[in-house]
């Protein structure tokens, strides 16, 4: 990026073709994780050689650790725009937030999601009373389809929560998350907000947009794997037992007793992540310190240029996504006319240097319903897999940028799919029946 403060890591790397000879990555793959901010790197470096225990110690290096750790809790609550009174709670991903929030709901809380969403925030509902509604063809009948799934809630005196995606990791659509509040807010239900997409694409504001929850994944935000977040109101995920029990979660424990602690650390059982948090802490004040409004626009720049480069490929086919004139972050999941997807991605890498992600995206409904799959024929895999036979549900292939992303990765994309498509690859690649993998 030619912002100096937006330096990623290992972005000169050389990458292995299959020919022998070495090429420069293109990495295409920011949506799965991102490398990390050369901020965040030294940071890491820096703690690497002085952290220590968290709420622990008496010693000066666990007093620092545990100030470095409370200050990334607030430069996570600034990043999206937290209230002063929300719980900022450390988790180790998306996955792990949602959970410890569909963990903590009131019992008979009734759970609204769409079909469309990631995995991630389908099937923690699926233990509650949850209602799932078509995966929304656009944002306004999105909101229609809120109104009447929330109206047709029995009345009475429990909970109700609207899980929505803030950016949808398929086809990389903008929900509208502040519309999706107000509809739900009318209704006296909460919002939830899983923003692993959108927050290393976005400006986010909970207080403005009023998001009662909102859960995200560093890995995704340009500091490494382990440490996430999930922000929220407190009453919920105060009452009851924590997610997970153990030390540092509680004020008193007798053989018959236990006297939970006070939010943050009720829900943070354990020795936390301290080099996690603080990458997490330093992804978070370099993007705030450079402006998310700007980076949101120089990807929406560079998605537009990708779009129209990509239309250009024969045979090249764009999932179905809303109309072009509602917000997307930058990816496009695509099939390529008379090539498997997961020959494609093979061949990207193998031939070209280039990856990418191909499959399902953690997301099977969304796909069965973009793919037009039939139910006849879900059913039929269902039965084939639980038999042990090797069949997967189709996917398709996902190029996704980030701030390292430039037109020269563009353009070898479409080069190399030009090529592909011209003269197919040319090696011949074999699937291992384990991992579908070419
Ligand atoms: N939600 C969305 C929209 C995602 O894209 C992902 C990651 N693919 C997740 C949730 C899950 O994130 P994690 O694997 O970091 O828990």
């Amino acid at each position: 990026h030619a912002d100096p403060r937006l330096a990623l890591v290992g972005s000169d790397t050389e990458v292995p073709l299959v020919s022998g000879e070495m090429r420069r990555f293109v990495n295409l793959d920011y949506a799965a994780s991102a490398p990390a901010l050369r901020a965040v790197h030294d940071a890491v470096e820096e703690l690497l050689g002085w952290y220590s225990s968290v709420h622990r110690g008496a010693g000066f290096k666990s007093r620092a650790s545990t100030a470095a750790y409370e200050g990334a809790r607030e430069s996570i609550r600034r990043f999206v725009g937290g209230r002063s009174d929300d719980a900022v709670i450390i988790t180790r991903n998306t996955t792990d937030s949602i959970n410890l929030l569909a963990a903590s709901l009131p019992p008979g809380t009734h759970v609204i999601a769409f079909a469309g969403e990631h995995h991630a925030n389908l099937l923690p509902w699926r233990r509650l009373k949850a209602h799932y509604l078509n995966a929304p063809a656009t944002p306004a009948l999105m909101l229609e389809q809120l109104e009447s799934a929330l109206s047709a809630l029995p009345h009475g005196a429990a909970a109700r929560l609207v899980a929505v995606t803030g950016a949808s990791n398929v086809t990389g659509e903008i929900w509208p998350i502040a519309e999706i509040a107000r509809v739900a807010h009318a209704h006296g239900a909460r919002v939830l907000v899983d923003a692993a997409q959108l927050a290393p694409h976005s400006p986010i504001d909970m207080a403005a947009d009023d998001i009662d929850y909102l859960a995200f994944s560093g890995h995704k935000l340009y500091a490494p794997y382990g440490a996430g977040a999930l922000l929220g109101r407190r009453d919920w995920l105060a009452s009851g037992d924590p997610f997970l029990r153990g030390g540092g979660a509680v004020k008193l424990v007798s053989i018959a007793e236990t006297l939970w602690a006070e939010l943050p650390e009720r829900q943070e059982a354990g020795s936390p992540n301290v080099l996690g948090a603080v990458a997490l802490g330093v992804a978070c004040d370099t993007l705030v310190a450079v402006g998310m409004a700007r980076i949101a626009a120089e990807e929406r720049e560079l998605l537009g240029y990708a779009l129209g480069r990509l239309a250009a490929v024969d045979g090249f086919h764009p999932l179905r996504v809303w109309p072009a004139e509602h917000a997307r972050v930058g990816l496009v999941t695509f099939a390529v006319r008379g090539m498997p997807y997961d020959l494609l991605a093979a061949a990207l890498s193998a031939e070209h240097g280039i990856g990418i992600r191909h499959g399902c995206f953690c997301a099977h409904p969304l796909m069965v319903s973009l793919l037009e799959i039939s139910d006849a024929e879900v059913h039929r895999l269902f039965d084939e897999t639980r038999l042990g036979h090797h069949e997967r549900l189709p996917g398709a292939a996902r190029a996704s940028l980030g701030l390292g992303s430039t037109r020269a990765d563009v353009d070898a994309l479409c080069t190399a799919l030009d090529a592909l498509v011209a003269d197919g690859p040319r090696w011949t690649y074999s699937v291992d029946p384990d991992t579908g993998m070419y």
